[in-house]
């Protein structure tokens, strides 16, 4: 985690002492994004709106835009600008589209900025935030296992705080001796195991996406969702921590939890494990992402250990979900290799989500697509964003050649 340096002390936000502190929300309209409004609607003497964008949704980006008072709303969907505007008219919302009002919402003034785009959609904007010297609250995974070290040297450069929203991380977070790091063992991760946790592997040969869409502990972007049923949202969740921790691969683990009760773990070299424990609700993370390094009280429900009477932990099994092997290979093959791998899995996801493949082919794919960019020397570390972007590219077409053979 990159260090608080130029923190806004709690209470006193930002430049205006007593003001509201400004908070933009790229990808308003989303989980994270709803989840986050949510929070600030609560203490509307605490926080004010600055930007607000969505990917497509205008409709709902407006509606979220009036209620919140929004300086402006940018939808990044070009041919969805007309309607936004419309339906703003007369609200004195600013209103912009595409890559520049994107650009122009991550730049606007503001405390903080929440990162929930879904998917590398999210990494142009969100380095645009760093390169203000923002907090970001990132909850866009994908940022870090596309362009990890770039990114984390990007945030160093412009003096940016960058706090994570992923809910793992922030019980990293709060366990994480930072004057004992050296004393630090391993941090494992845990994950429900998702919906098809104790499937053999022939059924999970034949999982549908009705099935793949329903997680057992959590309510999320259709995304993160399928990436929960395959693990490989707990393999980008790795090389997350391994960018925002400065671990070593060796240092991270997994740990099937299915109550999603705790978070994180983080054991020392003395044998003592720390562990974060919360009811499974993202406007925790999100308010501590807010707040850091205060506290303040959140509407997440109480947990009520005596009611639930036991927690349980099981083995990960890298058989049945082959995803969360590639993620882990990714990550110790570093390079271009995680960039590759989040494009590959973004591709085949959406196949899925649009019935034009098959749950099994979702790793199928990520590991051919790996394959053939290795094959042809094409894994290096990209040095700039274009760079990201090209190999993203690369392993996008690559993905799209698989899935076509998959039929
Ligand atoms: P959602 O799918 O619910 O929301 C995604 C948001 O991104 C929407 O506002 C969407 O707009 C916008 N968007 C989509 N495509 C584009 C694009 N091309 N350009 C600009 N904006 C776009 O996702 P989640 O809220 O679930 O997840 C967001 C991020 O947070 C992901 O990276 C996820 O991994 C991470 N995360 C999510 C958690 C959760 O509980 N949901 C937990 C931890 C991390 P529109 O509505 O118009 O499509």
């Amino acid at each position: 985690m990159v260090s608080v340096s130029r923190a806004v002390p709690d209470g006193q936000p930002g430049s205006r002492p007593g003001a509201p502190q400004r908070i933009s929300v790229l990808g308003a309209t989303g989980s994270v994004g709803a989840s986050t409004l949510d929070l600030l609607a609560r203490e509307p003497e605490r926080y004010s709106v600055a930007a607000l964008t969505a990917g497509s949704n205008a409709t709902e980006l407006a509606i979220k835009a009036r209620q919140h008072q929004a300086q402006l709303a940018v939808v990044a969907d070009p041919a969805a600008y007309a309607a936004l505007k419309a339906d703003l008219a007369g609200s004195g919302i600013a209103v912009a589209a595409g890559p520049s009002g994107l650009d122009e919402a991550a730049a606007l003034a503001a405390d903080c900025v929440v990162a929930a785009i879904v998917g590398v959609a999210g990494l142009r904007p969100t380095m645009k935030a760093v390169a203000q010297g923002r907090r970001i609250a990132l909850a866009n995974k994908e940022c870090l296992v596309s362009a990890g070290s770039l990114f984390m040297d990007a945030v160093r450069r412009h003096g940016a705080e960058l706090l994570t929203v992923d809910s793992e991380h922030s019980g990293v977070l709060q366990t994480f001796e930072h004057h004992n790091r050296d004393e630090i063992a391993c941090v494992t991760l845990t994950a429900s195991g998702g919906p098809f946790r104790t499937w053999s592997a022939a059924e999970i040969e034949g999982a549908t996406l009705e099935k793949a869409l329903k997680h057992p502990n959590w309510s999320m972007g259709a995304k993160i969702t399928i990436d929960s049923a395959t693990m490989m949202n707990k393999g980008l969740e790795l090389i997350e921590a391994l960018h925002l921790f400065d671990l070593r691969p060796d240092q991270l683990a997994v740990l099937v939890h299915p109550q999603s009760i705790v978070h994180a773990l983080v054991e020392y070299r003395d044998g003592s494990v720390l562990a974060q424990l919360a009811s499974p609700d993202m406007r925790l993370p999100i308010a501590l992402a807010l707040t850091w390094p205060a506290r303040r009280p959140t509407p997440t429900p109480r947990l009520d250990l005596a009611k639930l009477g036991s927690l349980t932990f099981e083995a990960a099994d890298e058989v049945r979900f082959p995803a969360l092997r590639l993620a882990r290979a990714a990550m110790a093959q570093g390079g271009g290799a995680t960039a590759a791998l989040n494009a590959a899995n973004e591709v085949a996801v959406a196949a899925f989500l649009a019935k034009r493949c098959k749950f099994v082919h979702i790793a199928r794919t990520v590991e051919g697509a790996l394959e053939a960019l290795a094959a042809g020397g094409q894994l290096q570390v990209p040095s700039d964003l274009e760079g990201i972007m090209a190999l993203d590219d690369e392993a996008r077409r690559a993905a799209t050649a698989i899935l076509a053979r998959l039929g």
